[in-house]
């Protein structure tokens, strides 16, 4: 069973799946076991709370916040922005940016701007990058360079720099 709330034929709408299993053959994607919630499209998808691997402290408030800025991004940017700068705004707006201080740097071999979902550390990346950001841009600094996609993939958000220089020179601050 689904609970749809708003209508499909609304901009913006959200559904709620009773279980892994449906959401999974509604979206026709594979869907990993650790996750609770979804954009798709112009929806907000949620697994029902009882299946959420881990508990989340708002229950489903942060993850539709997160989930919205995702539709918002998606919108606006399509494809165009790497898949760190859509988690990292995604977790800023939702409050979800939590202490950077102990992640480590990304190891040589990889290439920040290609990290995707296959990636754990995606989500702690994506949040040392956004802390980054934010401690020499503001939020609107930020959205106009993201709407320059190339900003991002070939130059460091802090400069003229790789996001690899960006994130050393953060950390030494
Ligand atoms: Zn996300």
């Amino acid at each position: 069973m689904i609970k749809i709330y708003g209508a499909e034929s609304y901009r913006w709408y959200v559904k709620v799946f009773s279980c892994p299993d449906t959401m999974q053959k509604a979206l026709g994607v594979n869907i990993p076991p650790w996750v609770k919630a979804l954009s798709f499209r112009n929806c907000v998808c949620f697994l029902e709370q009882s299946y959420w691997l881990e508990p989340e402290p708002n229950g489903y408030d942060d993850l539709l916040v997160h989930e919205c800025a995702h539709c918002l991004a998606n919108a606006r940017y399509g494809k165009g922005i790497p898949r760190w700068l859509d988690e990292g705004l995604a977790m800023y707006f939702a409050g979800q940016i939590g202490s950077t201080e102990a992640i480590g740097m990304p190891p040589q071999e990889k290439d920040i701007a290609c990290i995707g979902y296959e990636d754990p550390m995606l989500y702690r990346y994506s949040s040392l990058l956004m802390d980054a950001l934010t401690s020499v841009r503001s939020i609107g600094g930020i959205l106009a360079l993201a709407d320059d996609a190339e900003n991002f993939s070939a130059h460091g958000p802090l400069g003229d720099k790789t996001l690899r220089e960006s994130i050393t020179a953060f950390k030494e601050k």
